[in-house]
């Protein structure tokens, strides 16, 4: 079973024309003014999928400040899992800074999303309210026995569109507040897995996250995957892409290079999420 946890997909209005939605969206025209940063519909991700063989993935829409916008992005995302049923989970997508990011998340959760994600803040903002933000939405996840998936990255290093100014501080606090629920922190989880080697307090937080491995060959060596299956163990790593920005193809290659056994690698490519997930073939 292959299963990849991170992909995302775009209404078609918005992938024929996307410069008509950066007005008030600057994230959204950060990330994907260059018209070399693709946008994929259901269908164009489901003939990635094909091709990669995967059997599933867990797709879902972008973390728009207009509730709105968010609102019809998530029924995309809705109607796409229904048309595809066995081959995509869905998630909802709200900007946890965004007034009404609470009621959209009851409400994408009601009408059938497994969880919340990809949530991200990625302007500067003050890291008590964003904590404060994010703790009504795993709230929210709680009640519905849905998970949660949040963009993390790496503190330091060279900077791209889309690197969010939170630091390890931050995405171990939001860690601590989502304790006992599944929570998937994407792109490594910005290093905090590294931690998990500290003998006090942290591995017993972290025990219920996830790392996706989301746009791990443009971050890091692929010995990253050899280490974080040595510090964190390979039952919590999960295959990702960031599809469309990735395909899965790349990975495999990795993995199959990274001095792996072949079950950790079974495990990481969809057995964990699987699991996670409750997919059956
Ligand atoms: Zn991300």
């Amino acid at each position: 079973m292959k299963v990849d946890v991170h992909t995302h997909i775009f209404p078609p209005e918005i992938v024929k024309d996307r410069s008509r939605f950066f007005d008030g969206e600057p994230m959204f025209q950060a990330l994907y003014a260059n018209p070399k940063a693709r946008l994929a519909t259901a269908e164009t991700l489901m003939a990635a999928m094909d091709e990669a063989a995967l059997d599933c993935s867990v797709t879902f829409g972008f973390p728009w400040k207009n509730t709105e916008l968010a609102a019809r992005h998530n029924d995309y995302v809705l109607e796409s899992a229904a048309n595809y049923a066995s081959r995509l989970v869905p998630l909802g997508c709200v900007n946890p800074l965004a007034a009404g990011a609470l009621e959209e998340s009851e409400r994408v959760l009601r009408a059938g999303a497994r969880g919340l994600g990809e949530l991200a803040v990625y302007e500067q903002c003050d890291e008590s309210t964003a904590l404060a933000c994010y703790e009504r939405l795993i709230e929210c996840c709680r009640a519905h026995h849905a998970l949660l998936l949040v963009h993390a990255n790496e503190p330091i290093g060279h900077a791209y569109p889309g690197k969010a100014p939170f630091g390890l501080r931050f995405y171990y606090a939001l860690a601590r507040l989502a304790r006992g629920l599944p929570l998937i922190l994407a792109h490594w989880g910005g290093g905090l897995g590294c931690y998990e080697l500290l003998r006090r307090e942290v591995p017993e937080a972290l025990a219920h996250v996830y790392y996706d491995t989301a746009a791990s060959p443009f971050l890091y060596r692929p010995e990253v995957y050899r280490h974080m299956v040595e510090i964190a163990g390979g039952e919590r790593i999960l295959l990702g892409t960031d599809y469309p920005l990735l395909t899965a193809g790349r990975y495999f290659a990795e993995m199959a290079h990274a001095g792996l056994a072949a079950e950790t690698v079974e495990a990481i490519a969809g057995g964990n999420a699987a699991r996670l997930f409750g997919i059956t073939r």
